[in-house]
């Protein structure tokens, strides 16, 4: 072995708040930081600290950089938003060890989770993943959307709570609504829908909605959705504001 090691670091939706002890200790260590550009800005520079920027869609390209890294004697941290094991960059590393070069299996590698957008939405609305839930990208990059589609149907039909990732980017400015229209046939219209943008940043925006009113527009790449069960409902503020709640038992009468 040679004494290198790599850390695949969850930086948190935004804030240093949401920003784990461990992550931070592991930032400090770290010899060399990669990853896409708008994370690696979020780290203080520091002397002595290498920065591998690189944009979103090479992500399999950038594990195997970061592996041949600690191979040679590095202190490698592979940053992602959120926590790097959910839509990010914990699944490439791992899928990059698998066909990589045996000697990367016995590397020092850890995983440091971080607070996950669906846990930073849900902070702010109330309560609404308090019972079942799913989690899903609703990106058709790597996956076929037939498969979103079918993933869909089950949602509505198994009556989960569904917190969608990547609802929305410029090349995919019609999925969220496609998605929501399927959704409507199988699903009451006033079924409680949140869109959590940018949560925990300055630009954060939070709107309370129905499944019916959703505007689809409202989503773009920062966006998290969130799409009630049949239990989900509004506990309304004297301000005409409301808190979302997913009671924890299910099917008992208000
Ligand atoms: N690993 C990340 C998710 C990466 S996928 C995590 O655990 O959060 C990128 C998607 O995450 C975005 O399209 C958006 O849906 C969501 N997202 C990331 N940060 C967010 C934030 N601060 N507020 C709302 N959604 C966010």
């Amino acid at each position: 072995m040679t004494g290198g090691s790599l850390a695949v670091i969850g930086l948190g939706p935004g804030p240093a708040d949401w920003l784990t002890p461990e992550a931070s200790r592991l930032l400090g260590e770290a010899t060399d930081l990669i990853g896409y550009e708008p994370y690696l800005a979020r780290v203080a520079d520091r002397p002595g600290l290498m920065r591998h920027a690189s944009d979103n869609r090479v992500e399999l390209d950038r594990a195997r950089h970061a592996l041949a890294l600690a191979a040679s004697g590095r202190h490698v941290a592979v940053v992602s938003g959120g926590d790097p094991g959910v839509f990010a960059m914990a699944a490439a590393v791992f899928e990059a060890i698998e066909a990589g070069a045996p000697d990367w299996r016995g590397l020092d590698i850890r995983v440091a989770p971080g607070v996950s957008a669906m846990q930073a939405a849900a902070a702010r609305l109330g309560a609404p993943l308090g019972h079942d839930f799913c989690v899903m990208s609703l990106s058709d990059n790597l996956k076929p959307w037939a498969i979103i589609e079918k993933r869909l149907r089950a949602v509505a039909n198994g009556d989960f709570v569904l917190a969608l990732y990547n609802p929305a980017s410029k090349a995919r400015p019609t999925q969220l609504a496609d998605a929501f229209a399927l959704l409507r046939d199988l699903k009451n219209s006033d079924t409680p829908v949140a869109f959590a943008r940018a949560v925990g940043r300055p630009d954060e925006r939070i709107v309370i909605t129905t499944l019916e009113q959703a505007d689809a527009s409202l989503a773009d790449m920062s966006t998290l959705v969130l799409i009630g069960s049949s239990e989900t409902r509004l506990v309304s503020r004297p301000d005409g504001s409301a808190w979302l709640l997913t009671p924890r038992h299910y099917g008992v009468p208000r």
